[in-house]
């Protein structure tokens, strides 16, 4: 047994085998292939095998995230079947004597390309399956050749580190926790581990050797350790504290349905923090009376290029539909940092924290703000949307900011869409925000504060940086300070405020936070329900 430790930053125990991600790009090469018969017959075994993998994966996703979402893997399972797919990939096989690899990806490039540009918003959405499945299929047909890819089984991922673009492109049901070198606390892919609700550890001294692929190995998320190839007592030790968080989950659920209510009668708002339309599943699974933060920047970040209006309408339509009347706050854009997208072509700075990022990048190129601006307000129609602006700092912005809204509501309405008149919000992340709060309180109809950014630059501690996390003191009392005077201002001018940053969900915070004023606290999905019973639990008036 080997014992490594490293820092926790999402509880939790698992169980499995360990998959190394090593940066490698799937790269498909050409072949000439004399027995082309026997070429599609490898491609008919690969097909079954890929569809008998979606199968088994509606029934986990039903089981986990209900019918209606786990509908996916249905319609790949019958995407794989599609004549004209099929055809294509079978006459290039016979027309060109190629491998299978190749005529796959050629035919997912020719459909996704077909469908993309397709005017119907549904059939644009295809564009993204086809390539899904090809990849499956494409992989599949690797393996028989020795490589191994994370979807194959449920795994513990080991890698140097992951960005937050790599991690959203994981299947989230074959993770069973990440482990990695580098990263920091309070990284977007650390936030993401707690969003899947996942145990995850970061700064971990392990050398990545490729001996290490497929051992068995535990977790301890508690302890912030992981151990490879366990021996028998440790296995045991830690499975029974499993079975022992399992049952704390379950006492959780107890809690669905009920208020977020104190003992003396005080009630807070509850929401939820998501990255992705995906994650709504634990959302509604958590019971989150709303989505206080939605970081629409990953939709950016997912994508290989500006996602257009209409995209970014589907997805906002699809999170308000499903929340179904519960307030969704989308916040914009907030490329940048540690969240880059190559297409954007930002330039490379000496400090990109403090740089050219978020509201800063959409005042510079309104076009790309006003385009979300108005998928947002077009989706408006279907729920209760709401828009939050981050990294303010001045009312100069703020005031530019409604400026451009206003522009673009009256586009709309010029060109007969509908729209709601909905809430617009900023986040207090920055101690120019906290200090002119009074100020900004006047122009705007909510404040969400931005926990992890305004500790970054009150402290002046770089977020992304490990080095410096002996240094960080998450309970600083001047952040503190900030958060009470940031409530104060809001409740003079009669405006709500919440606390959408990683502090919301410190539960020794609770208590200061609710005495302070706060109306919402907005927390990744799984501590919903923990923060839900420490609210219960608190009574404010002794
Ligand atoms: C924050 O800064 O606290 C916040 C919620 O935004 P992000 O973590 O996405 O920067
Ligand atoms: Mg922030």
């Amino acid at each position: 047994m080997e014992k490594y430790s490293g820092k926790s930053v999402y509880g939790g125990i698992a169980i499995g085998k360990i998959h190394l991600m090593t940066k490698r790009e799937q790269s498909i090469v050409r072949r000439k292939i004399e027995d082309t018969d026997k070429e599609i017959k490898r491609f008919e075994e690969a097909k079954e095998t890929a569809k008998n993998q979606l199968a088994q994966l509606y029934e986990k996703a039903k089981v986990e995230v209900g019918e209606a979402n786990a509908a996916i893997f249905e319609i790949h399972q019958m995407m794989l079947d599609d004549g004209d797919y099929v055809d294509s990939i079978e006459n290039i096989i016979t027309k060109q004597s190629v491998n299978a690899e190749y005529a796959v990806g050629i035919t997912a490039d020719n459909f996704a390309e077909m469908f993309s540009s397709m005017d119907d918003a549904y059939m644009k959405e295809r564009a993204a399956d086809v390539k899904d499945i090809s990849e499956r299929v494409v992989r599949i047909l690797s393996d028989a050749e020795g490589t191994k890819d994370v979807s194959q089984e449920p795994s513990i991922i080991l890698a140097d580190d992951l960005a937050p673009s790599e991690t959203v492109q994981l299947d989230k049901n074959m993770v069973l926790s990440f482990v990695t070198v580098h990263g920091s606390t309070n990284s977007h892919t650390a936030i993401l581990a707690r969003t899947m609700n996942i145990p995850a550890l970061i700064g971990v001294n392990i050398e990545l050797s490729p001996e290490l692929e497929g051992k068995m190995a535990v977790v301890d998320g508690f302890a912030g350790v992981i151990y490879v190839e366990p021996d028998e007592k440790t296995l045991a030790d830690l499975k029974k504290a499993k079975d022992e968080e399992l049952e704390k989950q379950r006492l959780l659920l107890e809690l669905k349905g009920q208020e977020n209510i104190t003992k003396d009668g005080k009630t807070v708002l509850v929401y939820a923090n998501i990255g992705n339309v995906k994650d709504l599943a634990y959302v509604l699974a958590n019971d989150a009376g709303g989505i206080g933060l939605f970081r629409s920047e990953f939709v950016y970040l997912e994508s290989s290029t500006y996602p257009t209006e209409e995209e970014q309408f589907m997805i906002y339509k699809k999170a308000a539909e499903t929340m179904a009347g519960k307030r969704v706050i989308i916040r914009t854009l907030d490329i940048g940092a540690d969240k880059q997208a190559d297409y954007f072509d930002l330039d490379k700075e000496e400090n990109p924290a403090m740089g050219l990022r978020a509201i800063r990048i959409c005042l510079q190129r309104p076009d790309i703000f006003k385009t979300q601006l108005r998928a947002i307000y077009r989706a408006s129609e279907f729920g209760k949307l709401a828009i939050m602006y981050p990294m303010i700092t001045s009312l100069e912005e703020v005031k530019r900011i409604k400026e451009i809204s206003a522009e673009v509501r009256a586009e709309l309405k010029k060109e007969n869409i509908n729209y709601n008149d909905i809430e617009e919000g900023i986040m207090i992340e920055t101690p120019a925000a906290v200090m002119i709060s009074d100020l900004l309180a006047k122009e705007v109809d909510f404040f969400s504060i931005g926990t992890n950014d305004l500790s970054q630059y009150t402290m002046a501690i770089d977020r992304q940086n490990p080095k410096l996390d002996s240094f960080f003191n998450p309970h600083h009392e001047a952040v503190l300070r900030m958060i009470d005077l940031v409530c104060q201002n809001a409740h003079k001018e009669n405006i709500w405020v919440g606390i959408c940053g990683e502090l919301g969900a410190d539960l020794k915070l609770t208590e200061r936070f609710l005495k302070m004023g706060v109306d919402e606290l907005s927390v990744s999905p799984s501590y919903v329900l923990p923060l839900r019973n420490k609210i219960r639990s608190l009574d404010l008036s002794k």
